[in-house]
């Protein structure tokens, strides 16, 4: 059987998920595709796909069973809502929403739909090297995890697109939520300093230092670094009570010439998680096949937004902020 899906937002990620839908996965057909920009839709649409002038029409659409949704984070909220009026799976990028009243109503919606038709895009989740570090640590032989040490690290932001919050209200999210799938682990409190600020980075507040607090008093420090120029570099080593385990880096061609010995360094997220988002949307597709959605929910839409808040009050008054969380719904204690 093929899921008909229509894409919402044929931007930077819109486009290199089309591609993946339409020349890398199986069991899939784009049939519908809108952006605000209707040149845009239309130069990304595949061939035979349908441009909605709206996001509401194409999620309205029969020719629809299932929603991709990368438009602006702004924009979210309200197409999810419709996906979910319409009973249709959705798989939303990060950040899920831009505020905790927009999670709570998205969480509300779905709750009362009765089963997840939600995903949201944590694509760490699906790396092979991320599955294997969780699976060290929650084998349990080197015994209690006690510190995660995050680091991410962007070669560069398009100037101008981003406010001076970006690294916090935007790149934290990524690190927040596989802090609590790697250590299933839950954020109680966010801290935050300031180094030196970076002279590349113009008005952005960057580089950042992130101490995420954890239920189980595991503390996590994360280095958001997003003008770092020499390219995109993600690591993570969970430190436990008998020993250390570690994200490798990236397997890449050794190259030697008269600059020495090196590895090529991934230019972006594209390239460092190009096999993550192939397989995060292969388990989206057999999920949404079957009506439903798998992997980071709702739930998780909504702490990473929280822990973003807290963040961003943090960094403004230099205190422990906490994270005020509403009591778990059923639909997501599975997950
Ligand atoms: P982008 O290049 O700006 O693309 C977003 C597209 O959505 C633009 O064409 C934009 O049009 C359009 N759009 C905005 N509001 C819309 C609406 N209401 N209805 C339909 N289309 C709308 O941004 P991007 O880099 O692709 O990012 C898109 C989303 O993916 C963001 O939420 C971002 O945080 C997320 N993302 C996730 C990852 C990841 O690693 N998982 C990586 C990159 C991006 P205009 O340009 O005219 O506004």
């Amino acid at each position: 059987m093929t899921l008909r899906v229509g894409v919402i937002g044929t931007g930077m990620i819109g486009k290199d998920h089309i591609r993946r839908l339409t020349q890398v996965l199986n069991g899939v057909e784009i049939t519908a595709v809108n952006d605000i920009d209707q040149s845009s839709a239309e130069d990304a649409a595949p061939m035979g796909a349908t441009v909605f002038e709206t996001a509401e029409q194409l999620i309205q659409s029969e020719q629809v069973e299932a929603v991709v949704i990368c438009s602006w984070g702004g924009a979210h909220e309200e197409q999810l809502l419709a996906c979910i009026k319409a009973g249709k799976p959705v798989f939303c990028e990060k950040p899920m929403v831009i505020s905790a009243e927009a999670a709570i109503k998205v969480m509300n919606a779905e709750v009362a739909y009765g089963k997840r038709l939600v995903q949201v895009g944590f694509m760490r989740r699906f790396d092979a090297d991320y599955r294997r570090l969780k699976k060290v640590i929650d084998e349990g032989s080197l015994g209690a995890p006690l510190m995660y040490h995050s680091v991410h690290r962007n070669g560069q932001v398009p100037e101008g697109l981003y406010t001076s919050d970006m690294p916090l209200n935007d790149t934290l999210v990524h690190d927040a939520d596989i802090s609590r799938w790697l250590l299933s682990d839950e954020i109680s409190g966010v801290e935050v300093r300031v180094p030196r600020r970076s002279t590349q980075g113009g008005e952005l507040r960057d580089p950042v230092i992130v101490l995420l607090h954890m239920d189980s008093g595991v503390i996590v420090d994360v280095e958001i670094s997003v003008n770092i120029s020499y390219g995109y570099d993600i690591r993570g080593e969970v430190s436990c009570e008998r020993g250390i385990a570690a994200l490798p880096n990236r397997p890449a061609t050794i190259i030697t010439d008269q600059h020495g010995i090196r590895q090529a360094i991934p230019e972006d997220w594209r390239e460092r998680f190009i096999e993550a988002y192939d397989q995060e949307f292969r388990e989206w597709i057999s999920a949404a096949a079957d009506g439903g959605a798998i992997g980071p929910s709702v739930w998780d839409g909504y702490v990473s937004t929280l822990t973003a808040d807290a963040a961003l009050r943090a960094v403004e008054k230099g205190t422990l902020e906490t994270l005020d969380l509403i009591d778990k719904p059923a639909l997501y204690q599975q997950h």
